[in-house]
C-alpha cells in the first residue's frame, strides 16, 4: 500500500488505449499483439506499471481501450471535454493521457489548439506492449506522470522515452524503435532523467485557439499525397466526396506534379481551401509567388496531419480563406 502521509501530487491518468495498455500473448509478442485485441483499462495499467504512490497520487479515469487509428472526431471531443473538467479540480496537478502512438501526435496537437491547460496535460504511449519483454510503457508513463506533476510546466506535451516534445512538431518517426518520437531538426523541448525533469526551450505550440465544441462539426478535409505520376484524381475525389479543403502533402519544396497543380487550382476556383504541406516530415513551406498566384495556403512548419486539423478547425469556425491563410503565416 503507498503511504499516502507523504505529500504526493494527485494527477489524473486517462487511459485511451493503445500499445501502452496491450497485452501480447507472452512476453516475445512485441509486434503481433494487436491481433488478441486485448487492453487493459486505466486502473490496470496503473497497477501493472506498480507506480501508484510513488511519484504521484493517481486517479485513474477509464475513457477507451482502443487502438488509437480508431479515434474519431467525437472521441477528441469527449476527450478535451474530459481534460477540461478535471483541470476545474484545484487538487489536481496535471493529467497524463495514455495513448496509443499511431495517431498519438495528431491527439496532442487538437488538444493543444482547444484547450486553455494551466496545468499540464502530457501525452504518453509505448512501443512495446504493456506484457513485452523490456517494454517501455511502464518507463513512460512514469516519466509522463513526474511531468504531469511538475509546478512550473502547463500546456499540452508529449513524453515518450525520457524526452518533453511540443506538440506542434513531435513526429512518430519509426515503425519499431522506442525512439520514434522525435521533433525532427527542432529537438525535444526538455528531457526527464531519472526525477529531474528539464525545459530546455519553450514549447511553441499555438495554446487554446479553437473553442473545443466545433470538433463535433469538423468538415470534411482530406490530405493528397504527391509522387511522380500523380494525376490529381485524389483531390477530385476527396472534393467530390465533400471536403471542404485539402492539405497537399507535396514534394519537398512544397508542390505537387502539375497535373495536381492543375487539380488544386480548379478546386479552389469552385470555392475550396488548399494549404501546401511537405511530405519531407520537416522543414517550412514558404508563401511563395507561386503559391500566391494560385490562391494556395502555405502550411508553414505544419506537417500535413497537423495542417489537416488546423485547416477543419479553421473552416468550422467559418474563418474565410484570407483568414486561414493569416492565421497559417502567423504561426
Ligand atoms: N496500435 C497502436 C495504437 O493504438 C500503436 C501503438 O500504440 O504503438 O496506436
Amino acid at each position: 500500500m503507498p503511504d499516502w502521509n507523504i505529500m504526493l501530487s494527485k494527477v489524473a491518468f486517462i487511459g485511451t488505449g493503445g500499445t501502452i495498455a496491450s497485452l501480447g500473448k507472452d512476453q516475445f509478442d512485441l509486434l503481433d499483439y494487436n491481433a488478441s485485441n486485448q487492453r487493459v483499462d486505466a486502473a490496470s495499467l496503473i497497477e501493472h506499471a506498480r507506480i501508484q504512490g510513488k511519484i504521484a497520487e493517481i486517479i485513474p479515469i477509464n475513457f477507451r481501450e482502443i487502438d488509437s487509428t480508431a479515434l474519431t472526431n467525437e472521441d477528441w471531443a469527449e476527450l478535451a471535454e474530459v481534460c477540461f473538467g478535471l483541470m476545474e479540480d484545484p487538487d489536481l496537478a496535471g493529467i497524463v493521457i495514455g495513448h496509443g502512438t499511431a495517431s498519438l501526435e495528431e491527439t496532442a496537437w487538437v488538444l493543444s489548439l482547444v484547450l486553455k491547460a494551466k496545468k499540464p496535460v502530457i501525452l504518453t504511449g509505448s512501443m512495446r506492449p504493456l506484457t513485452g519483454i523490456s517494454t517501455d510503457a511502464h518507463a513512460n508513463l512514469a516519466a509522463a506522470v513526474r511531468v504531469a506533476s511538475t509546478s512550473s510546466i502547463t500546456g499540452v506535451l508529449v513524453v515518450v522515452n525520457d524526452e518533453i516534445h511540443s506538440p506542434r512538431l513531435v513526429t512518430k518517426t519509426h515503425t519499431l524503435r522506442v525512439g520514434a518520437f522525435q521533433s525532427p531538426w527542432a529537438g525535444p523541448v526538455g528531457y526527464v532523467d531519472g526525477p529531474f525533469v528539464r525545459m530546455s526551450k519553450s514549447d511553441n505550440a499555438p495554446q487554446s485557439v479553437f473553442p473545443h465544441l466545433l470538433l463535433r462539426s469538423l468538415p470534411r478535409v482530406d490530405i493528397t499525397y504527391s509522387h511522380i505520376g500523380a494525376d490529381g484524381t485524389a483531390a477530385r475525389a476527396f472534393a467530390a466526396a465533400g471536403a471542404k479543403g485539402i492539405v497537399s502533402a507535396g514534394f519537398g519544396p512544397g508542390m505537387g506534379t502539375p497535373a495536381e497543380t492543375a487539380a488544386l487550382r480548379d478546386l479552389i476556383e469552385a470555392g475550396l481551401v488548399v494549404v501546401q504541406s511537405s511530405r519531407t516530415g520537416s522543414g517550412l513551406i514558404v508563401d511563395s509567388a507561386q503559391h500566391r498566384q494560385l490562391g494556395i495556403i502555405a502550411g508553414g512548419d505544419i506537417g500535413p496531419e497537423k495542417a489537416r486539423i488546423l485547416l477543419a478547425l479553421c473552416l468550422a469556425r467559418g474563418d474565410s480563406r484570407d483568414d486561414i491563410e493569416r492565421l497559417f503565416l502567423s504561426l
